[in-house]
This record gives structure tokens, sequence and C-alpha cells, in this order.
């Protein structure tokens, strides 16, 4: 059978999922359920990524409990026509915008935090009085079914649809015989452009929340120990496999050896000496990706680390130097517990690596220098970045999150999110009671007056 939306279209239209109350109702229902169902979830995110409690609950329920009870709070505020000035010719007018929802919308989610990546952007579309369809990734396939579980529960299929199978066979037919009124898109850079295609033939808006190579940049006066730990901790988190971890850290050729040392301590701190036997430390998605990644091990030398092992689809967090900058793990984004330090002796020697991979979805800075710190995020254009920290910009519900160029485009989190679901629709609404002629034809001799107005 042809994937069909229309009797989401139908319900839409009916205006059920418009109101106040509704769209609370049903974000409180979500998080009711989210909340019976966390030790599911942990078993699914255990056994799709070996994810520890703590962890699922800091990244995939807890990141998105945070934004729901954020929303929740917030919405009957976003949902107000919030007024503005009126200019000269329009008075006595009043203008003001509105959230009108956006009607039907797809939400395409990634493996990497398989959870969080796609209820986080439900929680707009909700917010923002939609129907949906929902496709998961068949690569998380634990988390698949249990979140498919809870949508199930709550959910009939007219308002909110879930939708499982392979994203090149499922999705295709999905988005050419339907018309979405919005595709809201996380994964691939490679996978978006197809996805974007899909849109541009229907005219269909987009948000892509995709991937690219993130780098490091760390000056001559930063505090080594502060940037080691907090680079190694977002890098060798869920393996790597994190959409903004830090792909590769560039450091003046003096301070290798020491963010080395560093890292290391940093590292066996959190998994100790044998990561293998961490309970802390998780593991490859799947033999491809573990294929891919061990490709990457003789792309330069291995200074901490290197073991893998296929069975248990292990990498060892990994530290590489004397990688070429045109090598293949320079080229890709890496994705996994493999990090590349290269060294810079000016800024813009390591400015011309950066950009031979422009965009980047994060960038960090870690200096203690002011000018410095400007001059690396003027000259970096990233989607969003950090000083003196890595990754943790995006559990600010104030702070938007997305890429820019071939990282992505538009962007969510906190107010955003109800933004990227709506459309905001400008009214002006002028009285009857006065009617000026010089508004009219013909305008000879009226100019003078026009000009003024309007200029
Ligand atoms: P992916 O592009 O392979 O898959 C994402 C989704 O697209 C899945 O649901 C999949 O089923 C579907 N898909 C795959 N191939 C398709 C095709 N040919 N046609 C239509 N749909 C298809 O991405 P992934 O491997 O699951 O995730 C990793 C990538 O996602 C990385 O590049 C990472 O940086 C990026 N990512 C970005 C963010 C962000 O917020 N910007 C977050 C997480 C991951």
């Amino acid at each position: 059978m042809q994937p069909s939306i229309q009797q989401l279209r139908t319900y839409f239209l009916s205006g059920a999922t418009q109101s106040y109350d509704f769209r609370l109702n049903q974000l409180k229902r979500l998080k009711k359920v989210v909340l019976e169902s966390e030790k599911e979830l942990y078993q699914a995110l255990y056994a799709d990524l070996k994810k520890t409690d703590e962890d699922a609950w800091a990244t995939e329920v807890g990141f998105f409990l945070s934004e729901l009870n954020y929303t929740i709070e917030h919405l009957k505020a976003w949902m107000q026509p919030n007024t503005v000035s009126t200019n000269l010719v329009n008075q006595p007018s009043t203008s003001f915008t509105v959230q009108e929802p956006l009607g039907v919308v797809c939400i395409i989610a990634p493996w990497n935090y398989p959870f969080q990546l796609l209820f986080t952007p439900l929680i707009g579309a909700i917010a923002g009085g939609n129907c949906v369809v929902l496709k998961p990734s068949e690569f998380a396939p634990a988390t698949a079914a249990a979140m498919g579980k809870i949508i199930h529960a709550l959910f009939p299929d007219n308002y909110i649809l879930y939708m499982e199978g392979e994203g090149a066979t499922v999705l295709p037919p999905l988005l050419t015989e339907n018309r979405f009124d919005h595709i809201f898109y996380t994964g691939s850079t490679m996978v978006g452009k197809i996805i974007y295609k899909y849109a541009a033939e229907q005219l269909v808006p987009v948000t892509l929340e995709l991937g690219g190579k993130s780098p490091a940049v760390i000056t001559s006066d930063a505090n080594i120990r502060v940037a080691a730990r907090r680079l190694a901790n977002p890098k060798f988190s869920n393996c790597g496999q994190m959409c903004i971890a830090p792909d590769y850290i560039l450091v003046p050729t003096e301070l290798k050896e020491e963010l080395i040392k560093e890292l290391i301590i940093a590292i066996q701190s959190f998994y100790g000496a044998d990561a293998e036997a961490s309970e802390h430390y998780g593991k490859i998605i799947n033999d491809k990706q573990w294929l891919r990644l061990t490709s990457y091990l003789s792309d330069g030398e291995i200074v901490y680390g290197g073991k893998s092992n296929r069975e248990k689809l292990f990498i060892e967090p990994t530290i590489m130097t004397g990688v070429h900058a045109d090598a293949k793990i320079m080229q890709d984004e890496i994705f996994g517990p493999i990090l590349p330090i290269l060294t810079y002796q000016s800024n813009e020697e390591a400015l011309a690596i950066i950009q031979k991979n422009p965009n980047p979805l994060a960038f960090y800075v870690f200096t203690e220098n002011k000018e410095d710190e400007q001059y690396w995020l003027t000259n970096v254009p990233s989607g969003g970045a950090c000083v003196n920290n890595a990754t943790m910009h995006i559990t600010n519900h104030d702070l938007p999150f997305g890429g820019r160029g071939f990282s992505g485009m538009g962007g969510y989190h906190g107010k955003l999110s109800f933004d990227t679901f709506t459309h905001t629709k400008s009214v002006l609404k002028t009285p009857t009671w006065i009617d000026p002629s010089f508004k009219y034809p013909p305008y000879k001799g009226k100019a003078w007056l026009l000009k003024r107005l309007i200029g």
C-alpha cells in the first residue's frame, strides 16, 4: 500500500489539534508516558548503543524532558499574538503577528541519539498544533520499537503516524507521493541532500540538521587540563557518535605533548585504563560503522588506544598524531572515538585546515585571550560555538541549535522549536471609520503627502 498522509490532513483540517488546551494536554500525556516508559527506553538504548542509564537520562530522556517542561511552561505565551508598531501610512491600524500551525509535518531522525532526536522536534511540532509523521532510524531498532510503543499507546494514526522501515525504501514514496508542510530532517549531509531535493520538487520548507567536522582550536595561553577534560568528555561519550563531538584538535606545536598527556589522564579517569572492560563506555552502532572507523586507524600514528574488537563493536578511545591534512580521516566526519591532534604554528595555518571543511556544525576555541577568542569566533563561520567548552551550548534552551551551509539550515530548541513548526503570519487590522481619499488614485497632486507618509 502506498503511504498516504490524507488521514492526517483531514484531521488537521478539522481544527482539532489547534487549541491551546489540546496541545498542552498532548504534551502532558507524552511526558507521563515517557516517564512511565523510562526503564524500557534505557534497556533499548543499552541494547542499541550500550548507553548507561545515567548517560541515557542526561543525553536522551532528561534532555527531552527539560525541553518538554520548558515548552509546557511557555506555550501559552508563545501562542499569543505579538503586537508590533504600525507605520504612518497605515494609521490608525494595528499590526500584529500570529504563529499559525503549519499543517502536516514529517520528522526524520538518525540513530546516534535515537530517542532525543526524534522526540525533541516532536515537542515543537505538537506545540505548533500540527499533525506529524515520525520516521525513526532503522539502525537503532530496540529504541525504535520502544518509541513506537509510546506513540501507539498515546496517539491515533491520523494525528501522529509512526512509520518505521529502511529510510531509502520508506522515504522516497512518502516524500514524493505526498506534500508535507514541513520536513524536519536530522542525519548525514549526504542523505540531507536527497531529502532537500524531494522537498524542493514540491516547494516544501525544510529544517536540515546535518553533520560535518567540528574542529577545536587550542591557543597558546589556554588552560590545557580543562581543555583536555572538556574535549575528551564529548569526544568519547557515546563513542564519539555525536553530531557536535569535537572532530579533531588543533594545538600549537609546543603544547602538543602536554595536551596528549592531559587527554590520556582524562580518558583514564572516565573509563579506566581498559575501556573495553568499562561499563561506562559505549559501543559502535553496527559493523558497517565499525569497519569505516577502524579503516582510519592507519591514517596516522596512534599515540593512545587503537585497540578494537569487531564482535563487540568496540573501538578504544584513540588519539592520533601525524595525520596528514589530506588523509581520509581529515575529509570525512569521523563520528567515532578517534581523535586526531594536529599542530599549528600560525593562526593562518590552522584556519587553512579548518577551511577545507567549511561551515562546521560546531566550533570550539580554548583560550584565555579576548583577542584570540574574537579572532576565532569571527573567522570560523559555524552553526554554533563554545569558548572554553564543547557541545554544552546544545543544552541551553535560549540558544538556537542548528547548522549553516554544509551542516544544515534552520534550527530548533526552546522557542525556536515552536517557531520552526509554526508560520509567523503578519496581520494588519484597519478600522473603517476613516478612509482618506489621498490613498486612492488618481494620485496627481498627492505625491508630496504620500512621500511624507511613506518615506
Ligand atoms: P543518515 O543520513 O544515514 O540517516 C538519517 C535518516 O535518513 C534515517 O532515518 C534513515 O532511515 C534515513 N535515510 C537513510 N538513507 C536514506 C535515503 N537514501 N533516502 C532517504 N532516507 C534515508 O544519518 P545517520 O547515519 O543515521 O546519522 C549520522 C549523521 O547524522 C552524522 O552525519 C551526524 O553528524 C548527523 N547528525 C546531525 C545532528 C544534528 O543535530 N545536526 C544530530 C545527530 C546526527
